[in-house]
């Protein structure tokens, strides 16, 4: 059963929502102020969120970007009000999901959680080891890396940096982490060869390496493989 929490001020909204969304199989959790909404998501239990941007004691444009500052990826569906354009786009750019302009279809609302829930449950695939990101395919087993068909000559070391982020997918790691979980612990080392191996990893992964998609960089906590989506 997802859980789902809901951070709305508006009552009637709140249980409309909490009864629908409960009758589709949904586990509802809800908070009627910024603050207290923003305390439960940071526990990290829930499977989705949907925030509704104006709220008492902190906005949801402040949750969401707090939350995903604190390394939260929970997938967040916020509320707007109808015409405001600039918080769909702000909202997105802090790491919403998806948004849904008030008043809205509850069929509507229904899809939109189902869509965002599949991207979540992203598993690579079952034929097992290999795993397929959009023009990258890897296969670890074999050791090939193909980028749109062809094939990426990796070091040793960044074969072991690629496979280390893949299989922790939409998780901060720290460069520290990956000192001792991919370099080994070596005094010599510093958090600098980390970024350094990183960005050839990126020269020969990315699309575009100024504007990594893949490997993206969490500022001031370290690196995340981006696996969902195209
Ligand atoms: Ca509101």
């Amino acid at each position: 059963m997802p859980r789902l929490l809901l951070v709305e001020d508006e009552p009637g909204l709140v249980l409309t929502l909490t009864d629908r969304l409960t009758s589709e199989g949904f586990e509802v959790e809800s908070a009627t102020d910024g603050e207290s909404g923003f305390k439960l998501a940071l526990s990290n239990q829930f499977d989705i969120l949907i925030l509704d941007v104006m709220l008492p004691k902190k906005n949801g444009f402040d949750i969401i970007r707090d939350l995903r500052q604190r390394g939260i990826e929970t997938p967040v569906l916020m509320l707007t009000a109808r015409g405001q354009v600039v918080d769909k786009v702000v909202g997105l750019k802090l790491g919403a999901d998806d948004y849904l302009t008030k008043p809205f279809d509850m069929m509507e609302l229904m899809v939109r959680l189902e869509v965002l829930l599949r991207r979540r449950s992203y598993v690579p695939p079952a034929s097992g080891d290999t795993y397929q990101f959009g023009e990258l395919e890897l296969n670890f087993k074999k050791g090939s890396i193909l980028k749109s068909g062809k094939p990426v000559e990796l070091t040793a070391q960044e074969f072991r940096l690629l496979k280390y982020l893949v299989e922790h997918p939409g998780q901060v790691i720290s460069r520290d982490e990956l000192l001792t979980e991919v370099w080994g612990i070596d005094a010599s080392l510093t958090t600098r060869t980390v970024d350094v191996h990183m960005s050839w990893l990126r020269q020969k992964l990315e699309e575009n390496p100024k504007f990594p998609a893949r490997i993206v960089t969490v500022h001031g906590l370290g690196y995340r493989w981006e696996g969902a989506g195209k």
